[in-house]
């Protein structure tokens, strides 16, 4: 029977965080993930904010595979035939370390795993965790591919669909209204087209957001990311709006749709599908999340729901990476006070409290119920859509001046319902 410092289930950023944080201190970890390499079972949109976490890893972003720095933003508000786009650049996102840069998971993942081996940490692909060892009311364990694993503490890291924390009675099963579901394609273009379709140079990236009518009503939204040589192009939606709403339950035929709306269709025309991926997010945000700790276990990444959709950005690559250091720091001092039960474990959530991770959690702790508004899926975007197409249309006859036509589209009604609206926006 094996016994290690600390195992931790799941290679994804969590994990891996956590593995090169612990084996930088010496700590005996080993690492185990279910796929066949770190990186091969992992969706993101694929959009990475370094600055919360660039001092966390230090020396580790300077070979990082990063594909494309973030220089331009993008947002799209899509009714049925018509939609509405903003774009923002600043100086800031040019800086000399930008703040976000697109990456492709099965690409940095692997890249990261490498890292962590060489720092010391053991790494075993293809191997399951199934189920914790329980003894004397602590975890001591795990069973992977049916071998029994010991360790003084156990790192759930094992994303979003965690079985750890369910075991260890940390969370009850996911329930559909905190979690969506993502589909997205990865999309191979040459450069050089990708640098005149988005008005971008060699080394930098366009983010663009979507939302309204290719949900058809429904909860979420759709994103595309330029990386260097393709664009990762997807289509998230509510778990429990899609089981409510039969008739547009299809997410990849949405996501078809999506694909071939006329504001699509010409960015990726003469691209070749390379991946094609779906994964469930957590959006339930401050109010979903699991118990962080426990005797004998942590939880991190989005195994904890540590993932925050504000509509114009998300995130759960830098909180799953935070978190997992935040788990080997606590482990770092449980193992100086040779104890690991609850109350020496709690100190993570004392960490994480300091840190971005909770404070963001907590200052956005209204957002998925604020978002969930059906309005801003199907009303507002008809609305700003039809307004614009009077006030762009010159007819035939005479024109109605603007005071008539704002008129015509805002009514008392209107700016009454727009009004309780945006009170709840106030709360984010
Ligand atoms: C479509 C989509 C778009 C997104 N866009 C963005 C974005 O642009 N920016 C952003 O920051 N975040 C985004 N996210 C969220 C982000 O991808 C996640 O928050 C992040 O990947 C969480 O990392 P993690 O390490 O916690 O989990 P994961 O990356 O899911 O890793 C979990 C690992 O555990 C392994 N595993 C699972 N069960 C077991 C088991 N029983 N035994 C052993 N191994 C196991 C898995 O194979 C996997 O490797 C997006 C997510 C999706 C699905």
């Amino acid at each position: 029977m094996e016994k290690f410092d600390v195992i931790i289930a799941g290679a994804g950023l969590a994990g891996l965080a956590a593995a090169w944080t612990l084996a930088g201190e010496g700590i005996e970890v080993v690492v185990l993930e279910r796929g066949d390499y770190p990186g091969s079972k992992n969706v993101s949109g694929g959009r990475l904010y370094l600055n919360p976490v660039r001092d966390l890893f230090p020396g580790l972003w300077e070979e990082a595979p990063l594909e494309r720095a973030i220089v331009r933003e993008g947002a799209t508000l899509m009714a049925r035939n018509r939609s509405f786009t903003f774009h923002y650049t600043g100086s800031e996102l040019r800086a000399e370390k930008p703040q976000s840069y697109s990456v492709l998971r099965s690409k940095f993942d692997r890249w990261l795993s490498e890292r962590v081996e060489e720092r010391g940490a053991m790494l075993l692909p293809k191997s399951l965790v199934s189920d914790v060892i329980r003894e004397n009311g602590k975890i001591a364990g795990v069973i992977a591919g049916g071998d029994e694993l010991r360790a003084d503490v156990v790192i759930a890291c094992d994303g979003v669909l965690s079985l750890i924390p369910e075991k260890a009675g940390l969370r009850s099963p996911g329930r559909a209204h905190d979690n969506a579901v993502g589909v997205k394609e990865i999309i191979r273009l040459d450069p050089s087209v990708i640098n005149d379709r988005f008005n971008i140079g060699d080394s930098e990236g366009a983010a663009h957001l979507f939302a309204g009518d290719i949900t058809k009503g429904l909860f979420g939204g759709g994103f595309l990311y330029t990386n260097r040589d393709s664009v990762s192009l997807g289509l998230v939606v509510s778990i429990e709006d899609i089981a409510k709403e039969e008739a547009a339950g299809d997410v990849p035929g949405l996501f078809e749709a999506f694909k071939a709306r006329p504001e699509i269709e010409p960015l990726i025309r003469g691209g070749k599908t390379v991946e094609y991926g779906a994964h469930v997010i957590p959006e339930g945000g401050y109010r979903a999340l699991s118990r962080l700790y426990g005797d004998g276990i942590l939880v991190a990444g989005d195994s904890a729901g540590f993932a925050l959709n504000l509509g114009f950005t998300v995130r759960g690559m830098e909180y799953a990476m935070a978190s997992g250091h935040y788990a080997a720091r606590t482990v770092i001092e449980a193992k100086k006070a040779g104890r690991y039960d609850a109350a020496t474990l709690a100190v993570y959530q004392k960490l994480l409290e300091e840190s971005f991770v909770l404070h963001d959690f907590k200052t956005f702790q209204d957002t998925p119920r604020v978002l969930s508004n059906p309005h801003l899926f199907g009303h507002y975007p008809e609305l700003m859509g039809n307004l614009l197409r009077d006030l762009y249309t010159v007819p035939a006859g005479p024109k109605s001046s603007i005071f008539t036509t704002l008129r015509r589209h805002l009514t008392l009604s209107q700016l009454w319902t727009i009004l309780k609206d945006a009170r709840e926006v106030t709360k984010i």
